[in-house]
């Protein structure tokens, strides 16, 4: 088999080359948008790990990161719409410019529930970067400052998404095929 290799339900949605593409835009723009300003990087684990990677590469300013993971997924492809801190911050972000780092903004629930909570341990300013959004799937509205790509209601992995804890190392995102009409 391949090294890098989807499982043969999936095609590809988004190949590297266009991945890359779009994440060295959105450093740009969030260089432009935070000139002056010091930022604080905070990524959502697991997903996040290689955009956040590849992303902060591509912001040409003083920053930190940071990292929390939360669940709402109990494995599997289904949303159970619980989310729970498993782990926090290292650091305090009172008065700190906050850029959130997703993989994906699905439900929004994840969203909404860590905008939610780190708010009320005020930050200067807290905005929202997402490297996919699935709008199509929304239970909940959630503020998106920057957006990679919107992309349908279809299950993805690869670039950190994973399927039952793997996939994450795949260079582009796949989407599960969808069933043949007829
Ligand atoms: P939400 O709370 O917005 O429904 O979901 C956010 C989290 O659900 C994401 O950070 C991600 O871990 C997971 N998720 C949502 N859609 C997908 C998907 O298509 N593929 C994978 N692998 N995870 C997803």
């Amino acid at each position: 088999m391949a090294e890098h290799a989807h499982p043969p339900e999936f095609e590809v949605l988004l190949d590297t080359e266009a991945i890359q593409r779009r994440v060295r835009e959105l450093g740009a723009e969030i260089t432009r948008d935070y000139a002056g300003r010091e930022l604080d990087l905070v990524g959502v684990l697991k997903g996040s790990l290689l955009f956040m990677a590849d992303l902060a590469r591509a912001i040409a300013l003083p920053l930190t990161c940071d990292f929390l993971r939360v669940s709402s997924y109990e494995g599997g492809t289904k949303t159970t719409g619980v989310v729970r801190f498993d782990f926090d911050l290292t650091q305090p972000i009172k008065d700190k410019h906050v850029l959130l780092v997703e993989d994906i903004i699905d439900t929004g629930l994840t969203m909404s529930f860590l905008l939610e909570t780190l708010r009320l341990r005020m930050p200067a300013s807290i905005k929202v970067v997402t490297l996919l959004d699935k709008p199509g799937n929304r239970r909940t509205e959630v503020p998106i400052d920057y957006v990679g790509f919107t992309i349908p209601n279809r299950f993805v992995i690869g670039y950190g998404l994973d399927l039952e804890g793997r996939y994450r190392n795949l260079p582009y995102i796949a989407a599960m095929k969808e069933p043949a009409a007829g």
